[in-house]
């Protein structure tokens, strides 16, 4: 199993040369990417109870979704027939085949739902598919028309671990949401002598309070940041998104589970308690998803009059430097001036940072890096 696996990814990460168009890569690329998303679709109508996010309910409910479902499962099996012919390595188009045939005999798009009511809990599959396909079709070919680094690959070192990272944020979108949304439900419960403020607010016309609430994170998020950098046990967390050493829309999701809490708690507890709108925040979560992916991805252009007041993928970029000249620098991820006005703003004209990464060892795969923050630390009173 772990040398077939091996060999997927093998071929998965295989040189330019051997995918280029006319290989079969491509068809046996979508061909998986089908077959996998169709699959767990099936699995998330199979477990409805379990696998899937109540507020996408409205889509499953769709007439179409079942429709596509099969369309999608059929698209896949073609491609991978495809793949299959023009590929003389057979494995990617196997595995499309495999795992197709596995949704046909979960039931295919006809599935029906197995009676699992009661879990109580759901892990977000469907969002985790919806997330991934929404993602990947923006900015997979922005960065392959747009790329800083041409020679980078979309399957680049490390991919891996930043997928499960994805997967991960993904899963638990409901959870977090509940531990960073339960806090300022108590907030909003216990200060009714706010209710004019709230009001207020609530009045303002929908940009400006969508502007207020994009300036007032960033100040926020900035010393959250900074703090972050400057304390040494805080680092520790901070450290695993500072370790990857190659920047694409996906390396963003690299971020300790501690953190992406903590994060979204200090950066969105006061906006939800001060009488935004409902559908501000909620368009404000879903842009710094989009925004955040944007930040990291492998997009070129050097911007530099823009970069000095909206946020760039070269103004992240030079934050995740590996050079003496990146540390602690743009802190901001919308507004730059924010960090010139804190003296911590970096953008030399023209020049993008040489290497990623941080000078320490951080572990790889997930479990090592989640228990990172202590074992550092550990390590340091025992040098002490
Ligand atoms: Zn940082
Ligand atoms: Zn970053």
């Amino acid at each position: 199993m772990t040398g077939y696996l091996t060999k997927l990814m093998r071929d998965l990460e295989a040189p330019v040369e051997v995918r280029r168009f006319g290989s079969g890569w491509f068809a046996g690329f979508f061909a998986l990417l089908f077959a996998v998303s169709g699959f767990a679709m099936v699995v998330a109508l199979r477990f409805p109870a379990v696998l899937t996010t109540p507020e996408l309910q409205i889509v499953r409910d769709w007439p179409g979704f079942r429709a596509a479902i099969h369309a999608l499962l059929l698209t896949s099996h073609a491609l991978a027939l495809l793949s299959l012919l023009l590929r003389p390595r057979k494995v990617l188009g196997m595995s499309a085949l495999m795992i197709g045939l596995g949704a046909a005999l979960l039931g295919g798009a006809k599935v029906q739902g197995a009676d699992t009511q009661g879990w109580g809990l759901f892990f977000g599959l469907d969002f985790f598919i919806v997330n991934l396909l929404a993602s990947g079709f923006m900015f997979a070919p922005l960065e392959r028309f747009a790329p800083h680094r041409r020679e980078q690959r979309l399957f680049r070192q490390e991919w891996r671990e930043d997928l499960f990272y994805f997967l991960v944020s993904s899963m638990f979108v409901q959870v977090l949401a509940f531990l960073t949304l339960a806090p300022s439900q108590i907030v909003n419960a216990n200060t009714s002598n706010w209710e004019a403020f709230r009001a207020a607010v609530a009045s303002l016309p929908w940009v400006v309070q969508f502007l207020i609430v994009l300036v007032a994170s960033d100040f926020l998020q900035y010393w959250y940041h900074r703090l972050f950098h400057q304390v040494p046990f805080l680092w520790g967390f901070h450290a695993i998104h500072h370790s990857a050493r190659s920047m694409d829309w996906l390396a963003g999701s690299r971020m300790h589970l501690v953190e992406v809490i903590l994060l979204r708690a200090v950066t969105s507890l006061p906006l939800f308690t001060l009488g935004f709108s409902a559908s501000v925040m909620q368009a404000y979560l879903g842009f710094i998803y989009v925004w955040s992916s944007l930040l990291h991805a492998n997009v070129g252009g050097n911007f530099n009059q823009l970069g000095a007041w909206v946020a760039t993928p070269r103004f992240h970029h030079w934050h995740h430097g590996l050079e003496r000249e990146a540390f602690d620098v743009n802190f901001a991820i919308h507004f730059p001036w924010i960090d010139r006005l804190f003296g911590t703003y970096h953008l030399p004209k023209d020049r993008w940072p040489e290497n990623y990464g941080i000078p320490e060892d951080v572990p790889h795969g997930y479990g090592g890096q989640f228990l990172y923050p202590w074992r550092r630390t550990g390590k340091k009173t025992d040098e002490v």
